[in-house]
């Protein structure tokens, strides 16, 4: 009976003994405080590479890359940066880590991801000539005979437009670059806004509004470009209310007046860039009358960074010489793909929704 017993009890240990023993070597991997650094890449999901002649290696994921050396304790990673922590070292043949070097290196992959997730890309730009067809918007009608001219602000912001589309075609084959119309059409101000606010979006997808229009003033004497954006005094509903379902109703108004915030802010800046690429196509040759605030039907309704460039006056008949030329037309333009294009490389560039 004792024999027996003894015999059940060797085979518990035996069976204990099977069952336990990663968890043994679990244990005796923590007491040393050391993880294996293969082991811990393959729960981060990255892959790692080493080459013992130089003692150099890295720790691979996505375009996540983090490079390492035998006894130095900082780790680089793909920019350069340096993560400081404990050197990592070579044990019975396998490269092995500190637990606080293994959490310190979890926390940059998961920094990484958090960084991804956050950045915003532009994927649709639409430009807007104003006007057209039945409506030909200003009217500018100067000289007599031989120097007589009629231009109309239509046909001056379309041919703006559509150098502008193709060139931002040709720049970003992958964003979807919009025109409100591309002949002597005239969609209405509710079917420019509708096309705007029908591109679906992700959470960190937006759109950006560039209507292009020419001035008229009873001052014939008024020349010059200026570019306008949403008077930020101006109170709007900018959260769709279709994508809302199910949000609690005392939030959306908080939510309202953060993107409507965002999207002032995001205004601002994409005006001033525009502004600022025409005073570089154009230095003092014409007047630059600034950055301005209004509340434009347009630039009101899109839910979305959006801005408005009076291009010139067609009142002022030197401005209107020119805005009937070919070359200053194209220098209009590229002004404004220049502002546009630093705006986005701005907006994809930073952080988050709201960084600097
Ligand atoms: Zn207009």
């Amino acid at each position: 009976m004792k024999r027996y017993t003894l015999l059940i009890a060797m085979a518990s240990i035996c069976s204990l003994t099977i069952a336990v023993q990663p968890v043994w070597s679990q244990v005796a991997e923590t007491t040393a405080g050391m993880v294996d650094l293969e082991r811990r890449a393959s729960e981060w999901g990255a892959s790692l590479s080493f080459d013992p002649l130089t003692g150099t290696g890295f720790v691979l994921r996505g375009q996540d890359l983090l490079r390492f050396k035998l006894g130095f304790a900082s780790y680089m990673t793909g920019n350069g940066t340096l993560l400081r922590a404990a050197a990592p070292e070579l044990y019975e043949n396998r490269l092995r880590i500190s637990q606080t070097t293994s959490s310190a290196i979890a926390t940059w992959f998961a920094d990484r991801d958090a960084d991804r997730a956050s950045r915003t890309t532009v994927v649709a730009i639409l430009i807007d000539p104003g006007h057209g067809g039945k409506d030909p918007g200003a009217i500018g009608e100067h000289g007599a005979g031989s120097t007589k001219l009629r231009i109309a602000e239509k046909d001056i912001v379309l041919t703006i437009a559509k150098d502008l589309h193709a060139r931002l075609t040709a720049k970003w084959p992958d964003k979807r670059i919009m025109i409100t119309r591309a002949g002597d059409s005239y969609p209405s101000l509710d079917d420019r806004v509708e096309m705007a606010n029908q591109v679906e979006l992700t959470v960190n997808q937006a759109i950006i509004y560039v209507s292009v229009h020419a001035n008229a003033s009873f001052n014939k004497n008024a020349s010059g470009y200026e570019v306008w954006y949403l008077n930020p005094d101006y109170r709007r509903t900018v959260v769709d209310s279709k994508k809302s379902e199910g949000v609690d109703k005392e939030v959306l108004p908080i939510l309202n007046a953060m993107l409507e915030e965002e999207y002032t802010t995001e205004s601002v800046y994409l005006a001033k860039s525009i502004s600022g690429g025409l005073e570089l196509s154009f230095g003092t040759s014409t007047v630059n009358r600034g950055v301005r605030a209004d509340e434009w039907f347009v630039v009101r309704n899109a839910r979305m960074p959006s801005v408005l460039v009076e291009v010139g006056f067609v009142t002022n008949e030197a401005e209107a010489r020119l805005l009937s030329s070919e070359g200053h037309l194209r220098k209009l333009g590229d002004g404004i793909y220049n502002g546009i294009v630093s705006f986005v490389e701005y907006f994809e560039r930073r952080k988050g929704p709201s960084a600097p």
